[in-house]
């Protein structure tokens, strides 16, 4: 039997997780990447509460809720917490029309798998209460002050990548996005007779936020030695291969090595955005590899999770290409693989991947899709359970 809500919203909002092509941890050095929101999302239900400074926000994947005095926003010890208390502190720093709002917040994303529900969070929520108080907040604005709270409240010193992609989405398209000038050109992705396989290792070894950040210092360093020499160079996006050679010698060699995967990988990227347009997935697949091998043995934030699976995927001509996502260390794979092939090959890694690791590895496709956006409400059955 279903059962009423007696919660009914005032506006619902869609924000999307996201993958990424290739471009792998380039957008804090200034450089390119090519991500595209994804058919998966998180929804919120906002709801003003005639209150003037009272929000309730309650997160059903976590069956946790928070209440928020508007008058008194700081961090708090609860991780998922300083995400939405991030963006409040970000829009109040723009707006004094925030009132009291209730929110639910409901999930189809995997939470810290590399496809950016930490986004997809930040993002939903900015864009459903910049919607309720018509604060008249833009895009841009929202995927900035997304980033923002990320850095200030959570901690992550993150690029622009995630929130734009998530934010400026569209269905069938690929973002190739210029991170230094925030130009970007939507690339129609046809994938014919082929699918997007995301694989997911379940595992998350605890390094992920330390090891980002210190790979964003490492790069940082760099570009200091790079300046020494070349002043002008104000970050890796501006260094081509002939420059970093002109200074190896005054590099540490992992330092080095940092350099040149992001030096290489912006020129990958830029490659891929090509045989995109031209629908070349079989070059595109292939460039997926070298970024896997890249991230695995010079910035070295795979794990053996991760290359087992991309090892694996390597053997079959059907699949055109793999690589890890996200900050590393864990999370997932994406896939280019040929439609006839998935169920079989999914069987197949998924029996590997368990007698290997004796963990259960999960599988599902994705699609290029629209970026956060409001939902029509059509009748109150939509929110019977
Ligand atoms: P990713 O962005 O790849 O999923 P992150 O570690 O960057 O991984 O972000 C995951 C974090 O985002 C979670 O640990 C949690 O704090 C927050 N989060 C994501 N989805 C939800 C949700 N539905 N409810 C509450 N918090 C969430
Ligand atoms: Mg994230």
């Amino acid at each position: 039997m279903s059962k009423e809500r007696n919660f009914i919203p005032d506006i619902i909002v869609g924000s999307p997780g996201r993958i990424n092509f290739i471009g792998g941890h380039t957008d804090y050095n200034n450089g390119f990447v090519l991500p595209a929101a994804i058919d998966k999302e998180i929804k919120f239900e906002f709801s003003k509460n005639d209150t003037e400074h009272i929000c309730n926000i309650y997160s059903k994947n976590y069956g946790k809720s928070l209440v928020v005095d508007l008058r008194a926003i700081k961090p708090s010890k609860e991780n998922w917490e300083n995400y939405v208390l991030g963006v409040l502190h970000q829009l109040l720093k723009r707006s004094n029309r925030v009132k009291g709002f209730d929110c639910v917040i409901t999930s189809e994303l995997p939470i810290g798998s590399g496809l950016s529900s930490s986004a997809a969070l930040e993002c939903g929520f900015a864009f459903g209460i910049n919607k309720l108080f018509e604060l008249n907040i833009s895009k841009l604005e929202i995927a900035k002050l997304s980033r923002d709270a990320e850095h200030e409240y959570v901690g992550t010193k993150c690029g622009i990548m995630d929130q734009y992609a998530s934010v400026f989405g569209e269905k069938d398209k690929v973002l190739f996005l210029d991170c230094k000038s925030l130009d970007y050109e939507l690339i129609p992705m046809n994938l014919s007779d082929y699918k997007v396989l995301i694989l997911n290792t379940n595992v998350e070894h605890n390094l992920s936020t330390s090891n980002y950040n210190q790979r964003r210092e490492q790069c940082e360093q760099g570009v200091r030695i790079i300046k020494e020499k070349y002043p002008r160079i104000n970050s890796l996006r501006d260094v081509d291969f002939e420059t970093l050679e002109n200074v190896k010698e005054n590099f540490p060699e992992v330092i080095y090595q940092r350099c040149l995967y992001i030096v290489q990988e912006n020129e990958r990227v830029q490659n891929a955005a090509k045989f995109l347009t031209k629908n070349d997935l079989k070059n595109f697949g292939k460039l997926l590899y070298e970024c896997h091998e890249g991230l695995r043995y010079q910035y070295e934030i795979s794990c053996k999770e991760l290359d087992f699976l991309v090892d694996f995927s390597k053997e079959k001509d059907y699949v055109l290409g793999a690589r890890m996502m996200g900050g590393g260390f864990g999370g997932c794979t994406v896939n280019l693989i040929q439609s006839e092939h998935v169920d079989q090959y999914v069987n197949e890694i998924s029996k590997a991947y368990n007698d290997r690791f004796n963990i259960t590895l999960d599988a599902f496709l994705v699609a290029p899709s629209q970026g956060t956006h409001q939902k029509t409400i059509h009748k109150k059955k939509e929110y019977d359970e």
